[in-house]
């Protein structure tokens, strides 16, 4: 049945960004529809889904969706490792599928109304408002939040990524072996050009996966190969499989046209060097939502007047991001391990800067203990 209504937002993607967009938009008295492809917010995940500790303050999550980790266990191609910890930081590894339905019902029960399996392919502006013709129905406002390759972007000639990283992950019930209080991460120019592989402890599941840059293949069988003597995983048995694209070339331009506006991944709103994305789509999700209603409620500048001056340009990160690319070569890495240069650096990538320097689990329980 064609839905006639005339709606103040209309959100094509019900995921990280676009759900958080939808809440915050609803609550603000916003008469709001997501459209989603997929049958259900929850299905066909193609993300790890760990939230870093920002990501976590942006959005407050009900904590049997997710598992608290501490600490980073940074292996070199010979797997040499270092553990790294900065008081006071964590993440969040989550149950993604469970949380992504539960941010559909927030945002339903803030008064969004979302529509799965309808998948949007086309949009025209008709004066101030966008018309939807497959669903025969029109919107003071059209929020992409459609993900890595956005039809909303490529609808209205908005900016499009164009560089991506490719990710493969395989989800095991269980590894005893793995220590369950770290993010394993492994650098290995030859599995994982580009970026890096990981072992991650998963709210009563483990996550495995690695991704390399264009062009390179991420090899996972290789990896659980020269891991299997740290995991055993030969002795598990794979419960679910997925891949996807990040992007990495930093934030699409340009990102909005009048009426229409981009967040997430659509808008390239992704960490080029570490490829974490989840805390950007909330915070520009939500953002974008507050000046949308601002904009058509109280005569607010247009969000993306706004918006320009927010969004970080990411420049270091992209820099570090054609390093990476460069694949520094595994000997490289298996020297610098340990180091106190190789330490600040990764601490700086994964913690922000908050680490101090000779962190280890113990003085980090310490300090934490003392603290109390
Ligand atoms: C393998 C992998 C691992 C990752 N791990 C992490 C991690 O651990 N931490 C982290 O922070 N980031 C991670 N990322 C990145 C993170 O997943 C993304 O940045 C995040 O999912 C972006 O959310 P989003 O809402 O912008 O878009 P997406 O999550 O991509 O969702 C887009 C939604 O739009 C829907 N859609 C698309 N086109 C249409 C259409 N035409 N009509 C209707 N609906 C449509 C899709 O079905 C989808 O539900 C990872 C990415 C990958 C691929």
């Amino acid at each position: 049945m064609k839905d006639t209504a005339a709606y103040d937002l209309v959100i094509v993607g019900a995921s990280f960004a676009g759900l958080v967009c939808a809440r915050a938009a609803a609550i603000r008295g916003l008469r709001t529809l997501v459209l989603e492809a997929k049958r259900d917010p929850g299905a066909r995940i193609s993300t790890t889904g760990i939230l870093v500790k920002e990501a976590a303050e942006e959005v407050d999550l009900p904590p049997d969706l997710t598992r608290c980790v501490h600490g980073v266990r940074l292996y070199s191609p010979a797997l040499r490792s270092v553990d790294l910890f900065a008081p006071g930081y964590y993440f969040l590894t989550s149950r993604t599928a469970d949380l992504l339905r539960w941010l559909a019902r927030e945002a339903e029960t803030a008064g969004a109304r979302i529509r799965c399996s309808v998948k949007l392919s086309h949009a025209v502006r008709q004066g101030d408002m966008i018309f939807l013709p497959q669903l025969g129905l029109r919107t003071r406002y059209l929020v992409g939040a459609d993900g890595a390759r956005s039809t909303v972007a490529r609808l209205f000639d908005l900016g499009r990524n164009s560089r991506f990283l490719t990710g493969l992950e395989v989800e095991y019930p269980e590894l005893p072996e793995a220590d369950p209080d770290y993010l394993h991460c492994f650098l290995d120019s030859r599995l994982a050009r580009g970026y890096l592989a990981w072992v991650a402890p998963a709210p009563g599941f483990f996550q495995v996966g690695l991704a390399a840059s264009e062009g390179a293949k991420p090899d996972l069988k290789g990896f659980l190969g020269a891991t299997e003597r740290l995991f055993g995983f030969s002795k598990q048995s794979v419960k679910e499989r997925r891949s996807g694209r990040i992007p990495c070339g930093g934030p699409v331009h340009p990102f909005a046209a009048p009426r229409v506006l981009l967040i997430g991944d659509a808008a390239g709103h992704v960490s080029p060097l570490t490829g974490g994305g989840i805390r950007l789509a909330f915070r520009y999700g939500r953002r974008a939502a507050q000046l949308i209603a601002d904009h058509l409620t109280r005569h607010g500048p247009p969000p993306e007047l706004i918006l320009a001056k927010e969004i970080p340009a990411m420049r270091q990160k992209l820099l570090l991001r054609r390093v990476m690319d460069a694949a520094p070569p595994n000997w490289l890495y298996d020297m610098a391990i340990g180091t106190p240069l190789m330490n600040w650096f990764a601490r700086k990538v994964y913690f922000h800067r908050r680490a101090r320097p000779g962190d280890s689990l113990e003085a980090f329980e310490q300090r934490v203990k003392s603290s109390i």
